[in-house]
């Protein structure tokens, strides 16, 4: 294979990992990798975790050494963002430097914070959380005594809000709708960690929006809400979910839509431009529809299933989902999707905080959440990906050795 130039825009989990897997695979092209940002790529998992309670620092987000890059002959440009992609001319303009020929070009964008449009978003003590310096504002602004307004119950919210708690801060949380997590948990799971969360110290109010924000001389005092409430606040966070960053590709004419739309391959509306993490929308071949996924499961396989295709091994796009959230004590873990499922099941006792649901569509097993149960977590990542039989009396039952099923198909 001739070498070929080969342009990554965005250094996240999804452009990092597709750099170092073309490496892992042989390639030998000349590989340039684009960062918007100024800081080494980083992990954004801990932003709501750990590094925002003060349990990691700096030091140990990045995703790869300054010197992996180097090593391996990638070339990282940080605080370089891409400006204009020209597919006529197969070149990227950058916001400072000479335009960047491409051969082959992946767009690995990521996603931004949803605009959150409402007089006093602009308070100072208004934030939502995307990037390092986001954390870092958020960090400054927790503490003992300190009235914390989350917007928003996913999962950025709910993290966000045990942290806070853990500090000794007092959370209120507000969602629209009448549960928690409500777009990506079973009821069962959503009941759990509300209980939980009112258990570590948070209120919430359900069913309500925000009005208004309101505050003095330019800090942010307050939050009312739309069933006329008003809460008292030192520092608002915003979690209301995220936009694909599309807008380089909408802008040169690639199909978008929330999301670089994408074949099974990964590949976009142009044959010389791939798309893969957050900002990519493609078919999901277990519940049949386009979609987008934000993990750094996706992400990462997402870059190494499109190293490989570029590296001559080409396979449809069939990664397992799974993620996992940390809140206070209780480690949530994910394994495939729930769009189809009909018919939740329960092992254990969400009481003893250590509980899986297992979702099925049909007879088929399709999702399982756990609860403080990473051996089931892996057992039904093995289960859902193999398609190994599973009834729902089997899953329920205590004494039924999932991990031997599991272990049942190789790897
Ligand atoms: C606070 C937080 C906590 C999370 N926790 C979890 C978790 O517990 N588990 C989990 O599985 N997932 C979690 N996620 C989601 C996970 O981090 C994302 O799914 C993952 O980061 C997606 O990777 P990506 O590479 O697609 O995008 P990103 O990581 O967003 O990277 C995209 C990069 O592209 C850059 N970029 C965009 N436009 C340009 C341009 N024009 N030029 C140059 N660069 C550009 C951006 O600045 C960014 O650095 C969390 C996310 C956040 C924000």
């Amino acid at each position: 294979m001739s070498r070929r130039s080969i342009v990554i825009v965005g250094a996240g989990h999804a452009g990092v990992q597709a750099a170092a897997s073309l490496r892992e695979e042989g390639s030998d092209d000349a590989i340039t990798l684009l960062s918007a940002e100024r800081d080494l790529p980083y992990q954004r998992p801990p932003l709501s975790k750990a590094f925002l309670k003060g349990a990691m620092d700096l030091a140990g987000l990045p995703l790869r050494a300054e010197q992996f890059y180097r090593e391996k002959n990638i070339d990282l440009r940080l605080g370089v963002a891409a400006t204009r992609i020209d597919l006529a001319a197969k070149r990227i303009e950058l916001a400072h430097g000479p335009a960047e020929p491409f051969d082959h070009l992946i767009l690995a964008l990521g996603a931004r914070s949803r605009p959150f449009a409402l007089p006093g978003v602009e308070l100072d003590g208004v934030l939502s959380l995307r990037n390092i310096a986001d954390a870092q504002a958020i960090r400054e602004r927790l503490g003992a005594g300190r009235r914390v307004v989350v917007v928003g119950a996913g999962f950025i919210g709910l993290e966000i809000a045990a942290t806070a708690l853990a500090l000794s801060g007092a959370v209120t949380v507000i969602e629209i709708a009448d549960r928690p997590l409500g777009r990506a948990v079973s009821p069962l799971t959503s009941d759990f960690f509300r209980d939980a969360h009112r258990a570590f110290g948070a209120s919430f109010r359900f069913g309500v929006g925000v009005a208004a924000i309101e505050g003095v001389g330019g800090t942010v005092t307050a939050v009312v809400l739309t069933d006329g409430e008003r809460l008292e606040a030192d520092v608002v966070i915003v979690g209301v979910g995220v936009f694909a960053e599309d807008r380089l590709a909408r802008e040169a004419g690639l199909e978008s839509k929330d999301g670089v739309i994408v074949d099974e391959h990964l590949v976009s509306s142009n044959p010389a431009v791939s798309a893969i993490g957050d900002g990519a929308r493609f078919p999901q071949h277990s519940v049949r529809q386009a979609l987008r996924l934000e993990s750094v499961q996706n992400a990462v396989d997402q870059g190494r299933a499109t190293a490989r295709r570029l590296m001559g091994k080409p396979e449809p796009y069939r990664a397992l989902p799974w993620f996992w959230s940390d809140q206070g004590d209780l480690k949530l873990q994910i394994a495939g999707l729930s769009h189809r499922v009909d018919r939740w099941t329960l092992r254990g006792d969400p009481q003893s905080r250590a509980f899986a649901a297992f979702g099925f569509a049909g007879p088929t097993l399709a999702a399982v959440e756990t609860v403080n149960r990473g051996a089931d977590h892996m057992a039904a990542r093995r289960i859902i990906g193999g398609g190994l039989p599973l009834t729902p009396e089997e899953a329920a039952d205590p004494a039924f050795d999932l991990r031997k099923l599991a272990l049942s198909v190789k790897a």
